[in-house]
């Protein structure tokens, strides 16, 4: 996708971005964009007019609109995003209270799209139906941020890649946008409070422990075995669980981190007993936290979720075997359609 102008926050702090402007002029812009988020020149308004249009003329500073803000009752806000080629993303902001009796404090997370649809065709999930359209710029990637924490009003202290799209099929644009989220200059969010998930590509993942920061990666396994993992994730045809591993047996000695399996349960699929003794199995070897998500159904699609009591039985199981830990994650925003996999294609209808 060629678009006529690049955005501006797709290279901020590139010296060519910046050739003739003065230090404390960029200084001036950066401000206006990362700590007050207005990505509009006219309210720059202190930036002298000359130097707003030779900008203007080279970049286009808004990478989106909001189309629709949904709420759901648990208070998760799901954001609907107009791209400049009228492609539509989604971001989903789930504010979560942490700590125990004593403290307790508010923390903000957002869920970012890395790609518009998605290749990968895992049989369970939304987001791929459709297809993949393009990958997102790094300027559409962190737009999600800025826009969705100037609509909260306050910080957000966490950023999970687990949108639509599949963020290590978008490392040329994702690295970039992390400089950015990383660095004081841009959101100044730590990195052991960005999270990235994948679906699994291998060669990516080794491509991504040379990343220099403390990012955490989660992988969707989703199964215990090649046969049940290839039955709704294609993606293991290209890459076996035993290839996978390897890979993460590489990032995690290279970055020193452990890493989190997830696992969604559907009914029939991958619930039985055997399957959670061959995820601790894979947890023990990698020193890995397992994460499991029981499976938010989908409009079209025929997987459903395991019986409450099947849920409690396999968590059982995986936790007798001894492993670094396991927590059940509950969804948020199941009713607007914003849990995990409920991201789809959207077309902009009149109804938006
Ligand atoms: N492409 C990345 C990130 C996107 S989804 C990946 O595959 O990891 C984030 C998580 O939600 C993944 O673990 C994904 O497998 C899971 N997921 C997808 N559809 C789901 C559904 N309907 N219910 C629960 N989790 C789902």
């Amino acid at each position: 996708m060629k678009f006529n102008k690049p955005l501006l926050i797709d290279h901020p702090f590139e010296d060519w971005v910046w050739n003739d402007v003065p230090k404390f002029r960029k200084e001036q812009v950066r401000k206006w964009i990362f700590e007050k988020e207005k990505l509009n020149w006219n309210q720059m308004f202190n930036l002298p007019k000359s130097m707003k249009e030779k900008l203007e003329e080279k970049f286009d500073l808004m990478p989106m609109e909001k189309v629709q803000v949904q709420g759901s009752r648990d208070t998760t806000q799901k954001f609907l995003w107009i791209l400049r080629d009228n492609q539509l993303i989604e971001s989903v902001l789930i504010p979560a209270t942490i700590g125990t009796k004593g403290i307790r404090a508010s923390r903000l997370t957002l869920c970012v799209s890395t790609q518009v649809g998605c290749a990968l065709q895992c049989k369970f999930c939304a987001s791929g139906l459709d297809g993949l359209k393009r990958n997102l710029t790094t300027g559409e990637i962190v737009g999600q941020i800025l826009l969705a924490r100037k609509e909260a009003g306050k910080r957000i202290d966490n950023i999970v890649f687990m949108g639509m799209g599949e963020p290590l099929a978008n490392l040329p644009a994702l690295l970039p946008a992390l400089d950015q989220i990383l660095s004081p200059k841009g959101l100044g969010i730590g990195a052991r409070h960005l999270t990235l998930s994948t679906s699994g590509l291998a060669p990516k993942i080794i491509e991504l422990a040379k990343y220099p920061a403390q990012i955490r990666l989660a992988i969707s396994l989703h199964g215990g075995d090649d046969e049940t993992r290839s039955k709704i994730m294609p993606i293991n045809d290209r890459y076996s669980i035993d290839e996978l591993f390897e890979a993460c047996e590489k990032f995690i000695q290279k970055r020193k981190k452990m890493i989190t399996l997830e696992y969604i349960l559907i009914k029939g699929v991958n619930d039985d007993l055997r399957q959670a003794e061959l995820l601790a199995r894979h947890s023990r070897r990698l020193n890995a936290k397992v994460n499991l998500i029981p499976y938010n159904e989908v409009d079209g699609l025929n997987w459903k979720r395991p019986s409450r009591a099947k849920i409690k039985a396999f968590h059982k199981r995986v936790e007798k075997g001894d492993v670094p830990g396991v927590t059940l994650r509950m969804e948020k925003g199941f009713d607007i359609d914003a849990a995990c996999g409920q991201l789809r294609l959207r077309k902009k209808t009149s109804a938006d």
